[in-house]
Order: structure tokens, then C-alpha cells, then sequence
């Protein structure tokens, strides 16, 4: 008889989830602006679907995210596969890059502060680890006006849709994003590509980008166990075109890692994993443990007021 009542009880608990859940969707669909990838008319939920006034219809997954890559292909095989986004939510989860993530959510905190309430927009959120984070710190301080998370990845939609009811993933790509123009707050680019022209134009004129990019010291260790004349990143090079910089901070610590798995994993998360020879590939799987140098580069942008003739077409900064 207490298992029945148990069990009633659990059914009801679930049930009243699914509707929090189902009505948070609505919410965050509505406050984002999405617009449709076909025709650009804005997009509004009806059901498990976003549809726009002229047709167009994408289902939302049960997993929360959206398609709405333009292209007839899926996401299934554009960007990362779903073991690299596994392996990287497994890296991510021991709490090595917490520190980057704490240092956005101080600037994020900060930059709200000018605003009042917040859009945001994550270009290249991946499986939405600081997205996640990001939403959460609005969220907590009544600011959390709206949150997209955009990648070209379904896998890490997938994932990041899973563990955050308080952003609306969508597959996309950060270079025609499904995103009404004029509309974002902040647009976040974390080790993801920054197409100028794009963050422009969904960006409010008082809006700002905040990139995150590798600093100087970036995986030093790392890059002296592999190769044998390591370079330093250029710091200088970073610039995104029609912005110029509010801030710029630098985060820097080191940690300790001690298995091969999330060395080799933290090592595939960069751009050198496809480009190293075989002799640095056998010293890196030869690494049991490693105190490496994290260093990034915090940069927030805001567009320019007299923008500069013509800007490069696609720029990114790096
Ligand atoms: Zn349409």
C-alpha cells in the first residue's frame, strides 16, 4: 500500500516537472527572437515545434534544442562528433577550466549591471558549459531576459539543452545565426570563431561582444612535453572589426592533471590536435600527469560608433 502511494506521489512529481519544464520552453522561446534560418520571419512556439508566419516549421527534440541549421544535411555530422563533446563534458565536469567560467560570470555580472535586463547569446557554446553558468548568474540576479545557445554541433546542443532549462539551444551556425537583429545585450564567443559582421548586426548598439581567446602562457607545459620548439600565443593579433575594446582582463593558473585521458582530452580541445606530427603525438600519449599553465584572455567589445569604411568581410580573431 506505501509503495502505491509512493509511486502515485512520484508520477505527480514527475508530472509537475514536465509542465515547469514545458512552460520554462515557452518562456525562454519567446523572450529569445529567434528568427526562421529559411526566411527570416521571427519564430514562435506552437507544440513541440517553432514555426514562422510563413511555413516554416522546426521540431524542438525532446531533448529541449532546435535544428535550424539552413542546410538540408543535419547537424549529425557538422561539427564536433558526440564522443569529442562526451569527452570534453567529462573534462569540463573535474572542474579545470571553473576558473575561466567564474571569471566570465564576474564580467557577465558586471556588464549586467548597465543594463537592467539581459539577452544573451552564446556563438559556439558548445555543450553549453559556461552558457549553463552564465544563464544561471542572470537568472539569480532577476536580470535573465532571454539565452540562446548556438553550435553547429547537434551533439553538443544535445547535451547542453539536457542540463539547462534555462537556455533555448538551437544547431545553428555563428555565421547567419537564427537570431532577430538588434536584439542581444551580450553575444559570448568562447574559444569559438567571431564573425564580426554577424555580432554586429545582432547586437544592440549598446550591446558588447565578450571573447574569450587563448593567452600568451596557453597550455605552455603542454606544448613543451609535445613539440620540440614551442611557440607562445600572440596576444596582440586579437581585434574584432567595426569594435573596439571596453575591457580586457587576463586569467591565469595552473593545474594539476593526473591521468593520460584528460590530457589527451584537453589537448584534442585545441586547434593543434590536427596538426601534429607523429613523433609529438607519441610523446603526448606517453604523459601520465601533467601541472599545466591555463591562460586566457577575458575581452569585452563594443561597437565602434563611427564605424570604419568597409570591414573585412568574415574577419575573425584568430
Ligand atoms: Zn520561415
Amino acid at each position: 500500500m506505501g509503495a502505491i502511494v509512493l509511486a502515485v506521489l512520484y508520477l505527480k512529481w514527475i508530472e509537475n516537472l514536465c509542465y515547469n519544464i514545458n512552460n520554462v520552453n515557452d518562456e525562454r522561446n519567446e523572450k529569445m527572437m529567434l528568427i526562421c534560418p529559411h526566411c527570416g520571419a521571427p519564430l514562435v512556439r506552437e507544440g513541440q515545434a517553432l514555426r514562422c508566419r510563413n511555413g516554416h516549421s522546426y521540431d524542438i527534440a525532446r531533448a529541449g534544442y532546435c535544428n535550424l541549421l539552413q542546410s538540408s544535411r543535419s547537424g549529425e555530422h557538422t561539427g564536433d562528433s558526440r564522443e569529442m563533446v562526451m569527452a570534453r563534458r567529462r573534462f569540463l565536469d573535474r572542474g579545470y577550466y571553473a576558473g575561466l567560467a567564474e571569471a566570465l560570470c564576474a564580467q557577465v555580472h558586471n556588464l549586467a549591471a548597465g543594463y537592467g535586463a539581459v539577452r544573451l547569446v552564446d556563438a559556439g557554446c558548445g555543450e553549453g558549459y559556461y552558457t549553463r553558468k552564465l544563464a544561471q548568474i542572470l537568472q539569480a540576479s532577476g536580470q535573465l531576459a532571454g539565452s540562446v545557445g548556438i553550435d553547429i554541433s547537434k551533439s553538443a546542443t544535445q547535451y547542453a539543452a539536457k542540463r539547462d532549462p534555462l537556455t533555448q539551444y538551437v544547431t545553428g551556425s555563428v555565421y547567419h545565426m537564427p537570431v532577430a537583429g538588434n536584439c542581444a545585450d551580450i553575444v559570448c564567443s568562447i574559444f569559438a570563431p567571431t564573425p564580426a559582421e554577424e555580432f554586429r548586426r545582432v547586437l544592440k548598439p549598446e550591446g558588447v561582444a565578450l571573447c574569450v581567446v587563448p593567452g600568451a602562457e596557453h597550455l605552455w607545459e603542454l606544448k613543451c612535453a609535445v613539440y620540440d620548439t614551442p611557440y607562445k600565443n600572440r596576444e596582440e593579433k586579437y581585434s574584432l572589426d567595426g569594435f573596439q575594446v571596453k575591457d580586457r582582463r587576463k586569467i591565469m593558473y595552473r593545474v594539476h592533471i593526473d591521468n593520460a585521458d584528460d590530457i589527451q582530452t584537453l589537448f584534442a580541445m585545441t586547434p593543434y590536435a590536427h596538426r601534429t606530427p607523429r613523433c609529438g603525438l607519441e610523446r603526448l600519449h606517453a604523459l601520465r600527469e601533467l601541472d599545466v599553465t591555463l591562460s586566457f584572455l577575458l575581452l569585452t567589445f563594443c561597437p565602434q560608433i563611427e564605424q570604419s569604411a568597409f570591414p573585412e568581410k568574415g574577419s575573425m580573431i584568430y
